[in-house]
């Protein structure tokens, strides 16, 4: 199964994105988690997208699909895989489109995740992640047991340096300006799925297995 997931930063997209790859045995691929990591390993990579994501700007796309290409090369990719942050403009979806044809690969779905942005705000300004395993909490809907640390190893809770509210009001705006449009590229496929991303995780994820059926 191939997926692509759309929607606005703190939809959701990471905590599902993981529900799914654990039911139907696929990979994740975050261009946000990969950049990290390049940043967190200060390749030349991380530090040409840094100042691009402490302002939550897009990093520029001929990056993002140089590191996607590299990517698809993964063997473990040929078991299905679900895209999480990318394509996030209009050139990277017409690269993707190429990627696919080069591998002889369709895609199965994309599923567009909505949330308000007032919504969006407070889950993101809230939001806190795991430094070693990833896992993400919210401070309000969903905080660790131990203030500051990861209920699953204990690791110390990282605020995302791109949390902040007025980067986070600038990502929305990227969102809506750039990646939205993407819906009609796919529309015309018969793929795009909305989904009602508000209220419980566990009944979003309902909601999205109906989806996919
Ligand atoms: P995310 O974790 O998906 O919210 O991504 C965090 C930041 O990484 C974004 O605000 C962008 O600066 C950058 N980024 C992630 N994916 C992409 C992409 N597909 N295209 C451009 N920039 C990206």
């Amino acid at each position: 199964m191939r997926i692509i997931f759309l929607g606005p930063p703190g939809a959701g997209k990471g905590t599902q994105a993981k529900l799914i790859v654990k039911d139907f045995h696929i990979l994740q691929l975050s261009t946000g988690d990969l950049l990290r990591a390049h940043r967190t390993q200060g390749t030349d990579l991380g530090l040409k997208a840094m100042s691009y994501m402490d302002g939550g700007n897009l990093v520029p796309d001929e990056v993002i699909l140089g590191m996607v290409a590299e990517e698809f090369q993964k063997p473990e990719l040929q078991a299905g895989y679900i895209l999480d942050g990318f394509p996030r403009t209009c050139p990277q979806a017409e690269g993707l489109d190429k990627l696919l044809v080069e591998q002889g690969q369709n895609l199965d779905h994309v599923l567009v995740l909505e949330v308000p942005d007032s919504e969006l705000v407070r889950r993101l300004t809230a939001r806190r992640s795991c430094s070693k395993c990833g896992h993400i909490y919210n401070l309000v809907f969903n905080p660790p047991k131990v203030d500051g640390f990861c209920d699953h190893d204990d690791s110390p809770l990282i605020h995302r340096s791109d949390d902040t509210e007025a980067t986070v009001i600038n990502r929305l705006k990227v969102y809506k300006d750039q990646t939205r449009p993407l819906i009609e590229h796919y529309k015309p496929m018969g793929l795009v799925r909305s989904i009602d991303g508000t209220g419980e995780v566990k009944d979003i994820y309902q909601r999205i297995l109906i989806a996919l059926k």
